[in-house]
């Protein structure tokens, strides 16, 4: 699979038995549908946050591809997260497309990760320079 926003072919990684796709170069990550619910581990958590999840028509952000189906994605608002963040989802569903930081700074800020065990997963993995954004 190749990256929305360079273009460049991403890896895969693994988080809790969940296959993420990671871009190294710009450090964003695709999860497939129904992994964010996978990650967080706790059904009405997902659905808090999924139920924050407003469409954007009036995003002057570029719309990107993606990178299933290849077809421009919507700009979602997280609305749970403070500042509220603008991801991009598949129109069709295949998944959700986060900027380098966002998919932290949403489970930090929800509070949706109380225990910290998918900060410390992906801090890990992504080395120490995302670690200042606590
Ligand atoms: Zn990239
Ligand atoms: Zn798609």
């Amino acid at each position: 699979m190749d990256c929305p926003v360079c273009k460049n072919a991403m890896i895969t990684l693994e988080l809790e038995d969940v296959e993420i796709d990671h871009c190294t170069d710009c450090g964003g990550i695709w999860l497939d549908a129904g992994e964010l619910e996978l990650l967080l581990d706790n059904p009405q958590q997902a659905k808090k946050l999924l139920d924050s999840f407003k469409i954007d028509s009036r995003s002057a952000e570029k719309p990107r591809k993606c990178p299933i189906c290849l077809k421009k994605m919507q700009k979602i608002i997280v609305s749970l997260s403070t500042p509220a963040l603008l991801i991009d989802k598949c129109r069709k569903g295949d998944g959700l497309w986060f900027d380098k930081g966002e998919l932290q700074n949403i489970l930090n800020t929800a509070q949706l990760d109380e225990d910290n065990k998918i900060q410390k997963l992906l801090a890990g993995m992504f080395g120490h320079n995302q670690k200042n954004q606590n």
